[in-house]
């Protein structure tokens, strides 16, 4: 995304601003959140409105943990920095929770657990031993090697703690806890710290001077900063969703198959939502921030929806598409730009934006106010 000569100047009004955050998701409502609790006064720019990104687009799985299956996590990152991760997991999902418990507005959420299934019986055996690592570790999950939905799985691992939001909802109560205030449509352009105790921001409405910035901007941040390409890949993900089942919700749980590449869960007006689809479309899929969906991905979800779920007759109503922040390590970065001490961010939640991006969220912030280090998600790991 760029922005004409014809659409801003550069000379657009100035505003002095205390904490500027780019970027209205999940992520960046969190950050502002967190700003705002430890005394800040926060602006929020964003350039469309709150949570028209990947927070409302997303399937509103709860799930802990990363995205890999516990043992994969410990062979590719090690012991030390998987039980980091899993437990600022948990440490966002307690921060989703009290926001929910504290929302002005409703905000639909049901602790329905997610299960993990085998697709395969080599994926069985993987789940398997995850659940084994995940036990050794003190992590309560139950293991079964029989299918629990009786629809052609080879085993399962079940989370009794996970939960399925209605995220758009989610966003919006976040925001409103946040008292920050928001200006939408605002588009940031470029960022100069020209001078050493506050940046200067250029967005379609304001020039910004601002003492401290974070970047929530996910996906979009190779778009804004040259330090993120090659660092987070913007990649689209795509769902359906079925008009409401005749006889209510069908699963009661959210459903993470094929080691997470196809998933499923019931909406809270009785409908089947099924994502995924990604890993036979790879090429089309990678790389993109067009947020259209795509022949051949939708089929494989409706190809998917034939299999597993025969007894489901109901049209498909809807189709819609995201782009995900994937980062090229796969865990999220937190950190400050190289040349701009006093810009931070909070990028690349790897399709796993509700189980890392509240708690990286609190670390970024913790990072620009009181230069505590951010611990395994620091960017400083990618140098
Ligand atoms: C189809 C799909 C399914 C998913 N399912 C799940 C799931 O079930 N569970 C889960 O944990 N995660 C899931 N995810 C991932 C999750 O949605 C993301 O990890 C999470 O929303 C990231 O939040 P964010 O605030 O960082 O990003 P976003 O919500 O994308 O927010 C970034 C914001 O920055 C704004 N912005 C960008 N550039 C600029 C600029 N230059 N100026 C001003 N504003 C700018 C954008 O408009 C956007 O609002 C899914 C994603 C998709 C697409």
């Amino acid at each position: 995304m760029t922005v004409s000569i014809w659409q801003a100047e550069d000379a657009q009004p100035l505003r002095e601003v205390d904490f500027l955050v780019v970027g209205a998701g999940l992520v960046g409502c969190a950050a502002a959140y967190f700003a705002s609790q430890a005394g800040r006064e926060v602006v929020i720019t964003e350039m469309r409105d709150v949570a028209l990104g990947a927070s409302s687009r997303n399937a509103g799985f709860m799930i802990t943990g990363l995205d890999t299956y516990y043992h994969h996590a410990i062979e590719r990152y090690g012991i030390d920095v998987v039980r980091e991760l899993w437990a600022l997991s948990r440490t966002t999902h307690g921060h989703l929770h009290y926001f929910v418990e504290h929302s002005p507005i409703p905000v639909r959420i049901e602790r329905c657990g997610s299960l993990l299934l085998a697709e395969s019986e080599e994926e069985g055996r993987d789940l398997e031993k995850a659940a084994r690592a995940l036990e050794a570790d003190g992590i309560d999950v139950e293991y079964s090697s029989k299918d629990p939905l009786g629809r052609g799985y080879y085993a399962a691992i079940r989370q009794h703690q996970d939960a399925a939001v209605q995220p758009y909802e989610l966003v919006q109560s976040i925001f409103q806890q946040s008292g920050a205030e928001l200006i939408a449509n605002n588009e940031l352009y470029r960022i100069e710290q020209d001078e050493p105790d506050c940046v200067t921001l250029y967005t379609r409405q304001y020039v910004f001077k601002a003492q401290q910035v974070l970047l929530c901007t996910n996906a979009y941040s190779p778009l804004i900063d040259p330090y993120f390409v090659g660092k987070v890949i913007p990649t689209r993900a795509q769902c359906l969703v079925t008009a409401p089942l005749p006889n209510g919700p069908l699963v009661n749980t959210c459903g993470y198959s094929d080691y997470g590449y196809m998933y499923y869960r019931d909406t809270f007006d009785g409908r089947l939502l099924i994502g995924g689809g990604r890993k036979q479309n790879k090429a089309l899929e990678n790389d993109t921030t067009d947020d259209r969906i795509t022949d051949p991905v939708q089929r494989v979800l409706e190809a998917y929806l034939r299999e597993k779920f025969p007894d489901v007759t109901a049209p498909i109503e809807r189709r819609w598409a995201g782009i995900m922040g994937f980062s090229v390590d796969g865990l999220p970065l937190v950190g400050t730009l190289p040349d701009k001490p006093r810009v931070g961010f909070a990028v690349g939640f790897h399709g796993h934006g509700l189980a890392m991006g509240v708690g990286s969220a609190e670390r970024a912030v913790d990072l620009l106010l009181h230069g505590t280090h951010p611990g395994a998600i620091s960017a400083a790991r990618l140098g």
